[in-house]
C-alpha cells in the first residue's frame, strides 16, 4: 500500500428529518447565503424547510446555478456575497451547487483574480468561507470531499480543483429528500458513483486488501439496489442505501493509499463541455471502452472484478475479464443510461481529440501513459 494521508472534517448528519438540526451547526449570529439550483428545492418544500431551520438569522438566497456550474454564473454571487458581508455559505442540491458553493467559497476570500482558482487546481485557495450542504441528489460525493468541477464557458471548458479549504463543515443526508429526483437523474447518481469507485479500484494492485474490499463491497451495493432505486422512488432504505454508497465512494476512504485512474472522468468532462451531455453519461460512455483498451494494464484488478462482484468463473481469465466489462456496459444500459456516443449524434471524434490536446490531457490514467493516440482508439469505440 503506497503511504497517505487520510483527512476528511465533514460532519454527517445522516436521515429523515435531518434539516433542522442545522440550526445547532450554523452559528446564531451568522450571515448565511443559501445556494440553489434551477428551483426543484422550491417545488419539493426543501427550501421553506431549510430556511425555518435559520429561524431568525440573516439569510440571502441565490438560486439558479445551473448542471454543470459556470463561473459565469458563481462570480455573480461572489459579489453577492461580498456586498452582504456573508459569512457562512449554505448549499442546498446536487454536485453542482455543492460544487459551485465551493468555488464562492474559495473566490469570496480570494486575493486576485478568481479564475486563479481554476487555473491553480485549488493550490491558491488561502481561505474560504465555512460552507454547509444539504443534498438532495445522491451521485458525486461532492457533499464530503474537498474537490469541486467548474465549467468556464467563455472558453468551453470544465476543470476541477482541490482544497482542503472547502470541505464542508456537515452535510445533511436525508434520503427522503431524494423522492422529488427523476429516474433520469436517478440512473446519473448511480452510474457516477460506480464510475468513482473504479476509478479507484481498477488499477494495479498494491495490495490494498481493505480498499478492495471496501469497493467491492460498495460496487455490489450499487448492482444489488440500483434498478429497483430507479422503480421504487420512496423506499427509504434503498434511497438510504444509494446516498451512503455515493457519499463513500468519493469522500477519500476507498482512494487512500491505492492507485487512482481518473482518465474516464477526464475525458467525459470534456464529452460535457462539448456537447452538454450529463456528466454521468459521458462516463457511462467512456468507461466500457476504457477498460477493454486497458484490459492488459488493468488484467489482475479487472480479473478479480469478474469474479468477486460479478460472480463469472466460466471461461478463461480474458474472457471474464470481457464478461464482466460487458456486464457493466449493460447494466448501465438497463438503468436507462445509453453507452454510445451515437446515443447523442456524436459521429466525429476529432473535436474530442482537439479538446484533450488543448487542454493537456495527453498523460491520463494510473501509469500517465494515455496519450492522443490511446484516447483516439479509447473515443472510436465509444462510437
Ligand atoms: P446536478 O447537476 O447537481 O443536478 C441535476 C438536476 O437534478 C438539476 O436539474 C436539479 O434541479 C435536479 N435535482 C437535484 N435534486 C433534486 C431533487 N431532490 N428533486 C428533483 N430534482 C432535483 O447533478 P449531480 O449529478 O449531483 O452533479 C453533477 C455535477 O457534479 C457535474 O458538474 C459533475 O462534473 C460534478 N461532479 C463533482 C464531483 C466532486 O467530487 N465534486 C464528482 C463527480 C461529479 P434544480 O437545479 O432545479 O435543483
Ligand atoms: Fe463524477
Amino acid at each position: 500500500m503506497f503511504n497517505f494521508d487520510f483527512y476528511n472534517p465533514t460532519r454527517v448528519l445522516f436521515g429523515q428529518g435531518r434539516i433542522k438540526d442545522i440550526d445547532r451547526r450554523i452559528p446564531a449570529d451568522a450571515r448565511v447565503m443559501v445556494l440553489y439550483g434551477g428551483g426543484s428545492i422550491k417545488t419539493n418544500g426543501t427550501l421553506s424547510e431549510v430556511l425555518t431551520a435559520l429561524g431568525t438569522r440573516h439569510v440571502i438566497e441565490f438560486g439558479g446555478i445551473e448542471p454543470n456550474p459556470s463561473y459565469e454564473t458563481l462570480i455573480q454571487a461572489v459579489s453577492l456575497a461580498k456586498q452582504h458581508n456573508i459569512n457562512f455559505l449554505l448549499a442546498v442540491g446536487g454536485g453542482s451547487v455543492i460544487d459551485g458553493s465551493k468555488f464562492v467559497a474559495a473566490a469570496s476570500c480570494y486575493q486576485g483574480e478568481a479564475t486563479e482558482i481554476l487555473q491553480s487546481r485549488g493550490s491558491k485557495i488561502k481561505q474560504a468561507l465555512p460552507l454547509g450542504v444539504v443534498l438532495t441528489l445522491s451521485a458525486t460525493g461532492s457533499e464530503m470531499n474537498s474537490a469541486a468541477v467548474i465549467t468556464q464557458k467563455a472558453i468551453k471548458t470544465k476543470s476541477a480543483f482541490f482544497s482542503e479549504r472547502v470541505f464542508p463543515a456537515f452535510a445533511v443526508l436525508d434520503p427522503t429528500k431524494t423522492y422529488t429526483l427523476s429516474k433520469h437523474q436517478i440512473a446519473n447518481g448511480v452510474v457516477d458513483a460506480f464510475v468513482h469507485i473504479t476509478e479507484q479500484y481498477l488499477t494495479y494492485s498494491v495490495n490494498g486488501l481493505v480498499q478492495d474490499r471496501f469497493a467491492e463491497g460498495l460496487l455490489q451495493t450499487l448492482l444489488e439496489i440500483g434498478e429497483t432505486a430507479l422503480a421504487e422512488p420512496e423506499n427509504y432504505d434503498l434511497r438510504s442505501n444509494l446516498m451512503w454508497v455515493a457519499t463513500m465512494a468519493l469522500n477519500g476512504l476507498i482512494g487512500a493509499g491505492v492507485p487512482q485512474d481518473w482518465s474516464t472522468h477526464g475525458i467525459g468532462h470534456e464529452l460535457t463541455a462539448l456537447y452538454d451531455i450529463d456528466h454521468a453519461r459521458t462516463l457511462a460512455i467512456v468507461l466500457p471502452a476504457m477498460l477493454m483498451e486497458r484490459k492488459e494494464q488493468k488484467h489482475a484488478k479487472l480479473l478479480q472484478y469478474a469474479q468477486r462482484v460479478w460472480n463469472i468463473h466460466e471461461g478463461d481469465d480474458t474472457e471474464r475479464v470481457i464478461q464482466a466489462v460487458e456486464k457493466t456496459r449493460l447494466f448501465f444500459e438497463r438503468l436507462g443510461v445509453p453507452t454510445r456516443l451515437s446515443a447523442y449524434g456524436v459521429t466525429d471524434i476529432q473535436p474530442i481529440l482537439s479538446q484533450l490536446a488543448n487542454h493537456q490531457l495527453t498523460a491520463l490514467g494510473e501509469h500517465r501513459d494515455i496519450n492522443l493516440a490511446v484516447s483516439e482508439r479509447v473515443l472510436l469505440n465509444c462510437l
